[in-house]
């Protein structure tokens, strides 16, 4: 919660409260005021008029007792003088109580009888004093007089004793009335203590509470003074309002102006503004921004109470750097820092997806594995490098617009051409790269060659797969035939990719339904002409037509069925090799072909174990047949793998010696048993010097490492001799024999020991 919501509250609180004792202070005032007044009133009438209405009445009546008197006391004496001051005295006494009282109660019904009895009274008075002042003064009369005032006297005191009685009612009304008065004033000036006291205890609690909060505010906003991030908030006009002393320190760091917090705000701030007040489900917002080589995430919050943006930047240099770095790392070549096939892939897709004509093209330097085998991985790596940064170059400046290259692979490029080129301008293109890359010296004055194939889209694929196969198909096309350097994809090329994606198909239903054969062809000790072997050579009838091995195999590793395929073809020749072992041919080594791609797998060795163990074959009587194309890029696992085969017993074998690596280093690494000179050295050897030069070396280099050496493709007499002059010492080819089926091999192995045992015979 915000602390300014909070401060809000605690003083709607306490106003509140205010308000409440403000309203309550009013009531009390005016009713303690209005009530004083009342009281005040009430009793200046019960002291002025009300209680001294006693007394008149009092005065009344005495004044009236006194006349009386007097006239009695006139009567028995006759002194005028005494009586005349004394009656007087006493009327003036009575009338003048009676006119106050007049004034007082108003001219009521009891004053009215009493004004007329006093006036009666006095009537009544003058004539007896007239009668007794008379020289003969009727004494019966005035005797009657007397008794007629006495009774008139008489008559007033009913008037006095209601008048009494009124006065005695006001009185008590007076006095409950000022009562309840005070008594009012008494609860109201007790409310208002009482409630006075409950809301001061309240405002004691609001401002107690206030007082932790303001404790906790300090607290938060030293939180965001000691924050190491920078803090900044901006008002609805993103003006900055408060940073924190990190924002300074920021901005040091940056060497922008101190105190322009607003430097460091992002350039679209407004973008995420809008989205945040547009959206409306959330007050806030994260996003990323840079300000020169920094990067910083942003976490963008609106405080609608207060109307302001709170910003808070966290510094993501580094993290960033590392992002950027993996990304590098995902999208280029690690050998060259050109973008890879993912980046290549994702790049036709995009392209597809806008539907502008391009052409794909695929590059692969010519010839690689002989710069492999003549110079080793070192230089073949740098002419690689060499070459990717030739053809950069080369492709940024040509005039084809909109070139960019990309590094598949050890020798394979790519490069998308954003228009679609006709077979002329793909020719021009070749031909700028050709003559650029051919007067390049590269490392080791080496000559680098290349072959193109290219694809249009849409003309020859709607998307990736379809356009690199297709353009795979073309560079195929260029590297098979010689002199030509690069194919456009075309119908023809289409055809071949159809009929191998058929083949593919073929060949994995052949597999689950094992249409496949395995054939022997034996191989020969030169020096004993005994047979010592076979090597095992897989057959495949499709359609009731022989398909190659060289055809298929590659198809099948291309497709990913070399697995399964290779599975089986080691398995079932373990098991006709145990079966030979069965019949009697206890040293007989089965030769088994296996692919690179099989070789490299981690399981291989337990694989072969397991074989061995399910069909009981001997490991001596296996060996297996590699290229040395297993060893060139995993060359300490090949080692490890070739040198647990050897514990296990197997022999080992290098096949199509010659061709690929041939180094000396690796050859004295690898715990091998056998070089196979490749059939290209054997064919021609009886015309060739060089390769009988070359022959004559490894049979040399396998004397030296003590490795037996086996020539393949001996097809005549002549080429047998020169082998076996040269010290070869086994031979495999048509000459001795062609590959045969199981039974055949058989009566081929009982047919050459029946000649060995009559050879023996003879001699
Ligand atoms: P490779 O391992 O070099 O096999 C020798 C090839 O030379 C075989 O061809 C064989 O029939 C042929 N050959 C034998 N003697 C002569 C000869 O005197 N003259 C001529 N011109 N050729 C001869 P194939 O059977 O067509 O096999 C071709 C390639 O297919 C093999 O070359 C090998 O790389 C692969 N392959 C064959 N069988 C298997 C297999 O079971 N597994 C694997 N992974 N590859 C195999
Ligand atoms: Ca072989
Ligand atoms: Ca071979």
């Amino acid at each position: 919660m915000s602390i300014n919501i909070v401060n809000q509250r605690y003083h709607r609180l306490i106003n509140v409260i205010l308000a409440l004792v403000l309203v309550l202070g009013i009531t009390v005032s005016g009713v303690v005021y209005y009530k004083g007044d009342f009281i005040a009133n009430r009793t200046i009438k019960l002291i002025e008029q009300e209680v001294p209405a006693y007394d008149l009445l009092r005065k009344l009546n005495n004044g009236l007792i006194e006349q009386e008197r007097l006239l009695y006391e006139f009567y028995a004496n006759q002194q005028p003088n005494s009586f005349e001051r004394g009656f007087t005295q006493s009327n003036q006494q009575s009338q003048d109580a009676l006119n106050i009282l007049l004034v007082q109660f108003g001219d009521i019904f009891p004053l009215q009888l009493t004004r007329t009895s006093l006036q009666e009274l006095d009537i009544l008075a003058d004539d007896f004093v007239q009668n007794i002042n008379a020289s003969e003064t009727n004494w019966v009369l005035a005797h009657r007089q007397l008794v007629i005032i006495g009774d008139v006297r008489l008559s007033i005191n009913p008037q006095i004793q209601q008048l009494s009685n009124l006065t005695e009612n006001s009185v008590t009304k007076s006095k409950s009335d000022i009562l309840s008065g005070i008594d009012l004033v008494c609860i109201f000036v007790l409310v208002y203590g009482l409630a006075t006291l409950i809301l001061a205890y309240m405002v004691a609690k609001v401002m107690k509470a206030y007082l932790s909060t303001a404790v906790n505010n300090q607290r938060l906003s030293l939180f965001s003074t000691r924050n190491p991030n920078p803090v900044i908030s901006l008002d609805n006009k993103n003006i900055v309002t408060y940073y924190n002393p990190a924002t300074e320190n920021l901005l040091k760091k940056l060497a922008l102006s101190t105190g322009k917090a607003e430097l460091l705000l992002a350039k679209d701030i407004e973008v995420y503004q809008k989205q945040i007040l547009d959206e409306g489900q959330a007050d806030s917002k994260q996003f990323e921004y840079q300000i020169a080589q920094l990067y910083f995430q942003c976490n963008l919050h609106w405080l609608e109470d207060q109307r302001q943006w709170d910003m808070h930047l966290t510094d993501i240099t580094k993290r960033k750097k590392i992002e950027q770095e993996l990304q590098y790392k995902v999208s280029h070549h690690p050998q060259t820092g050109l973008l890879n096939h993912y980046e290549l892939e994702k790049t036709v897709t995009r392209f597809c997806q806008t539907e502008h004509k391009f052409t794909l093209g695929l590059i692969e330097i010519r010839s690689f594995s002989q710069l492999i085998a003549g110079q080793g991985v070192t230089v073949a790596s740098t002419v690689v490098k060499e070459v990717a940064s030739s053809l950069d170059n080369i492709l940024s400046n040509i005039d084809e617009a909109g070139c960019r290259i990309f590094h598949l692979g050890e020798k394979s490029f790519a490069l998308i051409c954003t228009s679609d080129l006709s077979n002329a301008k793909i020719d021009s293109l070749v031909e700028q790269i050709d003559l650029r890359i051919s007067s390049t010296i590269f490392h080791c004055q080496y000559k680098v060659h290349l072959d193109f194939g290219f694809a249009n889209y849409p003309e020859h694929g709607n998307d990736y797969t379809q356009l690199h196969k297709n353009s795979l198909a073309a560079l195929d096309k260029s590297a098979s035939s010689g002199d030509k350097r690069h194919v456009l994809f075309n119908l023809q090329l289409g055809e071949k990719l159809y009929y191998e994606q058929q083949l593919i198909e073929d060949m994995r239903f052949a597999i689950e339904t094992t249409q496949f054969e395995l054939y022997f062809q034996p191989q020969m000790a030169l020096f004993s002409r005994k047979v010592i072997g076979a090597e095992v050579l897989i057959r495949w009838q499709r359609n009731g037509q022989w398909i190659s091995p060289s055809e298929f195999i590659p198809l099948a590793e291309r497709a990913g069925l070399i697995d399964s395929l290779g599975d089986w073809i080691l398995y079932t020749a373990c098991q006709k090799a145990q079966n030979l072992v069965s019949l009697g041919w206890n040293d007989l080594v089965i030769a088994v072909n296996i692919s690179p791609l099989q070789f490299g797998h981690k399981d291989f060795l337990s694989k072969v174990t397991k074989v061995l163990k399910d069909t009981g074959l001997e490991a001596k009587n296996l060996e297996l047949e590699v290229t040395e194309g297993v060893i060139i890029f995993n060359e300490e696992e090949a080692i490890e793998t070739l040198a647990q085969l050897k514990k296990l017993g197997v022999h080992l074998a290098i096949d199509d010696f010659g061709t690929g690596y041939s180094s000396l280093s690796y050859l004295r690494k690898f715990d091998i048993d056998k070089l196979k000179i490749d059939q290209s050295f054997i064919q021609d050897i009886q015309h060739q010097t060089a390769d009988q030069s070359i022959v004559r070396t490894i049979i040399e280099l396998g004397r030296n490492l003590e490795l037996k050496v086996i020539a393949e493709g001996v097809e005549g007499n002549e080429q047998q001799d020169i082998l076996a002059s040269m010290g070869c010492d086994e031979i495999q080819g048509f000459y001795f024999s062609h590959p045969l089926p199981e039974e055949q091999f058989i009566d081929f192995l009982q047919k050459s020991k029946s000649i060995e045992i009559s050879g023996l015979n003879e001699s």
